[in-house]
């Protein structure tokens, strides 16, 4: 739920010779114009077919279509197992007339492996499949030796703390921000429990991130911090980290 004025999930990360949108949540595409000109991204990469992780798609499909900023290129889309699918869905709901091409025109659509590496410049990007009510994909983005693994939504998980072993930067959900809301089941994580993950994988810094705005974000570093040796920071929009 975004907070007022700000936006759903959507990260951008930048070397020197890439830059790649992981999600492009709700309102998100405003948010990337402060950052980027979006002609230079070399990929859009998805972690999974939720709204707040992919709505913005929208939005973004009519600035490349009708920008005054055309890009002379397809833009790499890269979506998690059967999210063509549901990609499909929204262009039905957006417009009942909407082309088979609405997003195909401006992005060059495709569904990543979770086994397979994906290569965007000179970062490569690794997936591992969450604990989420639908099929996620966690993402770690290796560049000259600096990392950044991101979470995606996710409860605890052994897979994410694998592929955040030794990582400069964890960007962590913390959905539940102080507890767990026990009626409902474990897609998502307090900030303990992401604290919990990031000493495990034995990361540097723990972003936490995706957390209820009805939490202060002071506390919820506090919780994580009761699990984590390392440096921890809730992120806001517009957060910037230097790896
Ligand atoms: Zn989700
Ligand atoms: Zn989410």
């Amino acid at each position: 739920m975004p907070r007022p004025g700000g936006a759903s999930s959507a990260y951008l990360v930048r070397s020197g010779a890439a830059a790649i949108l992981l999600d492009a949540g709700t309102g998100s595409f405003a948010k990337l114009a402060l950052a980027i000109d979006y002609r230079q991204l070399g990929a859009i990469v998805i972690s999974h077919m939720h709204s707040d992780h992919f709505f913005d798609l929208v939005p973004f499909r009519y600035t490349l279509k009708y920008g005054h900023l055309p890009l002379q290129r397809r833009l790499s889309l890269w979506l998690p197992p059967g999210g063509r699918n549901r990609l499909d869905a929204l262009r039905h709901a957006v417009s009942v007339d909407a082309a088979a091409d609405f997003f195909e025109s401006v992005f060059d659509v495709r569904e990543y492996e979770a086994s397979d590496p994906l290569i965007v410049g000179d970062v490569t990007l690794r997936f591992r499949r969450t604990h989420h009510f639908v099929e996620t994909y966690a993402a770690r983005a290796d560049c000259n030796g600096a990392s950044i693994t991101y979470s995606a939504d996710t409860g605890p998980c052994d897979a994410v703390v694998d592929l955040a072993r030794g990582a400069s930067v964890f960007l962590c959900e913390a959905g539940f921000g102080l507890q767990r809301d026990e009626a409902a089941q474990s897609g998502h994580c307090t900030a303990e429990e992401a604290g919990e993950m990031a000493q495990q994988a034995g990361v540097t810094r723990l972003v936490l991130t995706h957390y209820p705005a009805a939490f202060q974000p002071q506390a919820l570093v506090d919780a994580a911090k009761r699990r984590f040796a390392g440096s921890v920071v809730a992120a806001q929009d517009g957060l910037t980290q230097e790896l």
